[in-house]
């Protein structure tokens, strides 16, 4: 198969229509029409192998996270996701790779309403670049900066599962045969929170998805907030697999430290801490405090009320 068999038998096949599209792929550019009232949302990001993911990385979970970690980007700014582009790199035309890659992706993507009108296709090393789209009601969007002296801080989910499997993967952990799938899925299928990221519209002060990591992503919140932050490592949201492999203290540094968890992390003034719980709790979100804003600029981290120092600062490109 050549670059034009490549996109009509498979990029050009997913199955889902959407009004707001009103040319899809096989022109020079799509066309969109979004809807009245409201604001784009744009954001890309790139998978590159032997960064993003390690080499033994099935084309499924390739497929679905470089959907999830684009869609995760809308989250965190209150985006409803509406569109995708799709950028490939492959080194060989493999057609089973791409149709495993092209099914997870468009599984992720029916979930939520979203349909891929565009992109490129190209032969060299494996990488990946997705341009994602979301509309947002005009004006609501949640940005990094808004963070003030008091508001409380959120997570999603659990975190530091993602980094707890790379530990293994790289040799350092140890970790049981039946909870290495468990783990490896966190990093390899990451769930992005769209339903939580709506309800940020209303009640957010700021908000970041987390992808290089806890320390480094509060970082971003309080440089562009222009505020410190407090954390309670002990009240860090951990899977049952990270407290049994490492204890509660080094899984808290780990989960601190370590990237790749898709999670939201956001900032609520205390009049609006009981209302965003019970609308988190209703749409099936679980949210943690793990801490509160200050008027430092530092972020200082404690375990069982003592403070501890900070070890890693996350993960930073040409670094
Ligand atoms: P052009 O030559 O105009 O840049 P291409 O020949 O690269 O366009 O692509 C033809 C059509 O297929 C375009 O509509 C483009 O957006 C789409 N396309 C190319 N690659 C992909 C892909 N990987 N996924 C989705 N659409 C793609
Ligand atoms: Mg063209």
């Amino acid at each position: 198969m050549k670059e034009f068999d490549l996109i009509k038998h498979y990029f050009a096949k997913q199955n889902l229509t959407r009004k707001d599209v009103t040319l899809g792929i096989g022109d020079d550019c799509a066309i969109v029409t979004p809807a009245k009232d409201h604001d784009i949302a744009i954001t890309t990001d790139t998978l590159v192998e032997g960064v993003h993911f390690p080499e033994s990385t099935s084309a499924k979970a390739i497929g679905h996270k470089s959907i999830a970690v684009n869609l995760s980007d809308l989250a965190a700014m209150g985006a409803e996701p509406s569109w995708i582009s799709l950028a490939i790199t492959l080194p060989n035309v493999d057609e089973q790779w791409v149709n495993d890659f092209c099914s997870a992706a468009f599984e992720l993507c029916k979930i939520h309403n979203v349909k891929l009108i565009g992109g490129d296709t190209t032969q060299g090393p494996l990488s990946i670049t997705v341009t994602a789209q979301g509309l947002v009601p005009r004006g609501e969007h949640v940005t990094r900066t808004g963070a003030q002296n008091n508001d409380f801080i959120y997570v999603t989910g659990n975190i530091g599962d993602a980094a707890l499997f790379l530990l293994h993967y790289y040799g350092k952990v140890q970790l049981s045969d039946d909870v290495i799938p468990h783990v490896k899925k966190r990093l390899d299928f990451p769930t992005p929170r769209i339903s939580a990221g709506k309800i940020l519209r209303q009640y957010a002060s700021a908000a970041i998805d987390l992808s290089d990591g806890l320390s480094a992503d509060l970082a971003h919140i309080c440089k562009g907030s222009a505020v410190g932050a407090d954390i309670a490592l002990d009240d860090l949201p951990l899977s049952d697999i990270m407290l049994n492999t490492l204890g509660s203290e080094a899984s808290a540094n780990l989960a601190f430290s370590g990237g790749d968890d898709y999670e939201l992390l956001f900032c609520v003034p205390q009049q609006d801490r009981l209302a965003i719980e019970n609308a988190m709790k209703k749409s099936g979100n679980k949210i943690t405090c793990i801490g509160q804003i200050n008027q430092s600029s530092k972020i200082t981290t404690s375990f069982n009320n003592q403070t501890v120092s900070i070890i890693n600062k996350g993960y930073e490109h040409f670094s």
